[in-house]
């Protein structure tokens, strides 16, 4: 048989048993919801990480925060806390509704993680924890440091002379080269950042000006993930922070939920059996959306309910959790390409890792596709004012998903959410932009406007 062919009969197996998945191969958006998901009680006793876990690790961020104010001063106002805003978006609520021609109830918020200090995208929760994680135990190892000793000291030479001989590395699309980078370089640590051919040159020119190795793939993220592993466990003295199965890059993000739960309670947002929590998140490998959504279930339980949002493109972590090889299926598996511009995306297989805790746990997840991440980065630039990355608005059609497509009215049917959908609170995870250079950011913009218009006429 023709290689083809056999594409082909193997794709109609697909399709006989998941008829999503029709859609799914011919790249057209489609929403998911996962017949896995159980109630948090039951979904919860299978994983391998618990609250526990997570509480350490906000502990250890504590630990760390004087030094974080110490080196990073744009942290001082956080008291050296990695951390970003909750905000209110009604007017792009508004539009979203006059552009889908789809009316929503409940209120629409932001989570800024475009904004997180440092490295400007949500990389800098996972990343720079795993990095912190990393020095504090050579450290301890070395009788360098005891747990409640100030953190701060570890800004002078003694600490960095330490750590140059150490070196961490990891494969990355970008931005998580980025948050290991600067937290990296700044501790004293020689760092290698691989990168897939997607990654953007001025995230590969501004890790070179800070000292950090750059190596360039002319392959896909998958791939530079695969070499930077292989080259690292050539070096005992090289720590590798696999992106692909990281436990500690999920700790990093879930803290995220613990920080959030304070500012709902700040912001006085109620979220109980009658006040419901919908939180859509763009997705590439899974650790930024599962850890985040992981937090939040172990606070809010049944009461919340995560999506994760993929380029068309790269429905990653769609095909692993419907067909439940997670991390043993690639979208190329489907003749699916992995092209997309939006590059923290651009991720062909999902972490199994992640996807064994998150099965049971996160209610579904959506595609979209990239002319819609253009329209929509010019959309909100024009109505709120706040310009994110385009991987960075996947999660901002959510709740128009919500309420338009067939299943997820299923979904709101079968856990009695119809009648309690005034009172919801929607968060649309913007994962990144602050970083983006100015000329940059303008383009995007520009090449939204220039969709925007062609749709109107
Ligand atoms: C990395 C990234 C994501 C997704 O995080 P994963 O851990 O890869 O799923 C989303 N948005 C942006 C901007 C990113 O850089």
């Amino acid at each position: 048989m023709e290689k083809d062919e056999k594409f082909k009969v193997a794709s109609d197996d697909w399709i006989e048993t998941y008829p999503l998945m029709e859609r799914i191969i011919s790249t057209k958006e489609v929403l998911w919801i996962n017949p896995r998901y159980a109630l948090f009680d039951d979904a919860i006793k299978k994983t391998s990480i618990g609250p526990q876990h997570v509480t350490e690790a906000e502990d250890r961020l504590a630990r760390f925060a004087p030094y974080i104010a110490k080196v990073f001063p744009e942290t001082k106002p956080t008291n050296g806390l990695i951390e970003s805003l909750l905000v209110r978006i009604p007017k792009m609520q508004h539009e979203l509704e006059n552009m889908f021609g789809q009316q929503t109830s409940g209120e629409l918020f932001l989570k800024c993680d475009n904004d997180l200090p440092i490295s400007g995208s949500v990389k800098a929760r996972g990343g720079i924890y795993a990095v912190l994680k990393h020095a504090e135990d050579l450290a301890i190892q070395r009788n360098m440091l005891r747990l409640g000793d100030d953190y701060s000291v570890m800004e002078g030479n003694t600490f960095r002379d330490f750590f140059s001989q150490y070196t961490i590395s990891v494969g990355s699309t970008g931005n998580l080269g980025l948050s290991i980078g600067m937290i990296g370089a700044k501790l004293g640590f020689r760092v290698t950042v691989h990168m897939s051919a997607d990654a953007k040159q001025w995230k590969k020119d501004l890790l070179r000006s800070k000292g950090v190795t750059v190596v360039e793939y002319a392959a896909d993220y998958n791939k530079a993930v695969e070499e930077g592993r292989k080259q690292s466990s050539t070096n005992p003295n090289s720590y590798f922070i696999d992106d692909e199965n990281s436990k500690e890059l999920f700790l990093g993000y879930a803290v995220a939920a613990y920080r959030l739960k304070r500012q709902l309670d700040d912001m006085h947002i109620m979220v109980d059996e009658s006040h419901p929590l919908f939180v859509y998140l763009p997705c590439g490998v899974g650790g930024a959306p599962g850890g985040v959504s992981f937090g939040l279930k172990l606070i809010f339980q049944d009461n919340v309910h995560c999506f994760f949002a993929e380029p068309t493109h790269s429905p990653a972590m769609m095909v692993g959790l419907m067909t439940g090889l997670h991390d043993k299926v690639s979208v190329r598996d489907f003749g699916i390409d992995n092209v997309t511009d939006a590059d923290g995306l651009a991720v062909g297989r999902p972490s199994g890792f992640v996807a064994k805790i998150l099965e049971n746990l996160v209610s579904g997840a959506y595609t979209l596709s990239d002319s819609k991440l253009y329209v929509l980065l010019t959309t909100l630039a024009l109505s709120e004012n706040i310009y994110l990355e385009p991987s960075a608005l996947a999660g901002l059609p959510g709740i128009i998903r919500l309420f338009n497509d067939a299943p997820a009215q299923t979904y709101l049917e079968k856990h009695k959410l119809i009648g309690k959908m005034k009172d919801a609170a929607h968060i649309a995870w913007a994962t990144g932009g602050s970083m983006v250079p100015k000329e940059i950011m303008q383009d995007y913009y520009e090449k939204g406007l220039g969709l925007l218009l062609a749709r109107r006429v």
